[in-house]
Formats: C-alpha cells, structure tokens, sequence
C-alpha cells in the first residue's frame, strides 16, 4: 500500500487568522507531504507494503522510521480534517455529555487538554480519547500517538510542534491554543465519537 497526501478540504487561508496561510502551506505542503514520501520510502525498505496504517503504527513502531514517519502522516491527517473555518464553539449531542462526564463541563475539559498540550516538552501532540467507555486526555513526544500503544482511541490531537505556529504566535504555545480552539470541527469530533461506540 501507498500512502498519499490527503487533499485538503479548504484553503491555505481558510482558517485566518488563528492558523495563518503561510504556516498551513509550509506545514502541509512541505511537512505532511514529507511525512508521507517518507513513509512510503520506510515502507518500501523494511518490505511492510500492504499494511494498514493501524498495523504499521501499532505492531511495525519499533522501526524509528515507520514509527516517525506513519506518526507524521496519521497525525496530521487527522488534524487538518478536525479543523473549519465554520469550527469553534462547543460540542453538542453524545459528545458533549461524554465530556461532561468525563471531565465535569466542557470548560474544565479544555482546561485539562490546554495543560496537557502546554506541558508536553519539546515537540509532540495532545490527545482527547475514548478509553475505557468514557474520555481522557493525555500527549505524546514527537509524532507517536496513542494508537502506538493502545492507550485510548485518540478523537482529536493537536499538533504542539513549534512548525505548527512559530510563523504568527513565536514561542506563544499557549495562545496558539487558544486560537485552535475557535477552528476545531465538532461535528467531524463527533462523527470520529460516534465511530467508538
Ligand atoms: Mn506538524
């Protein structure tokens, strides 16, 4: 099997101003796509053509270019479709009850996650999963993920890595947060909620 870049589903510019083009061009264009080749090429020399991505990343992850390069590819698929223009706002349906559940209100959820994306060190990603019928937050270093060890169904990540908003908010990990929060597509969140159960 060869893995391709994804289409994106709306502009370079599409989610101004909280993620600028210039990032979303360099970071999909030149990041994704070398993630992609990458991994095709890791395929290629370890002889694991045929391999679905959850096979690759959860029983191939001892092969460092298989782990980094299939983590790079997954993860940024999954983070360009969890993200519209029309995103933002709150949950609604059995996802926002799961939060609540979960984590007492979407707020305190989001207080959580922020902390979870602001304490991963150095390069990495923070998660919202399904884990034992109800939710959990955890991240991961570098481009891992938790379908690496099983820990939980990752819903949602956000990319920490400082490619991802160095251009517009420099060292300001936090605001960029902030920002993500008001693209985030919960009816694509849901739909991915709706597929765990
Ligand atoms: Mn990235």
């Amino acid at each position: 099997m060869t893995f391709e870049l994804p289409d994106l589903l709306y502009d370079y510019d599409a989610l101004e101003p909280h993620i600028d083009a210039l990032t979303m061009e360099i970071h999909y264009s030149k990041h994704h796509n070398g993630y992609t080749n990458n991994l095709n090429a890791a395929i290629e020399a370890n002889g694991l053509g045929g391999k679905t991505i959850g096979e690759l990343l959860s029983k191939h992850n001892d092969i460092a270019a298989v782990r980094n390069n299939g983590g790079g590819w997954w993860n940024h698929c999954q983070f360009w479709e969890a993200m519209s223009a029309d995103g933002g706002g709150a949950p609604s349906g059995d996802l926002a009850a799961a939060i609540d559940s979960s984590f007492g209100s979407f707020d305190e959820f989001k207080s959580i996650f922020h902390k979870a994306a602001m304490t991963r060190f150095g390069s990495g990603w923070a998660w919202l999963g399904v884990k034992d019928g109800g939710l959990c937050v955890c991240s991961s270093p570098n481009q891992d993920n938790p379908l690496m060890d099983g820990f939980c169904n990752p819903i949602l990540g956000l990319d920490v890595w400082e490619h991802a908003y160095y251009k517009k908010y420099g060292p300001g990990r936090a605001t960029y947060i902030d920002a993500w929060w008001e693209v985030v597509d919960w009816v694509e969140v849901s739909r991915r909620f709706s597929n765990c159960q």
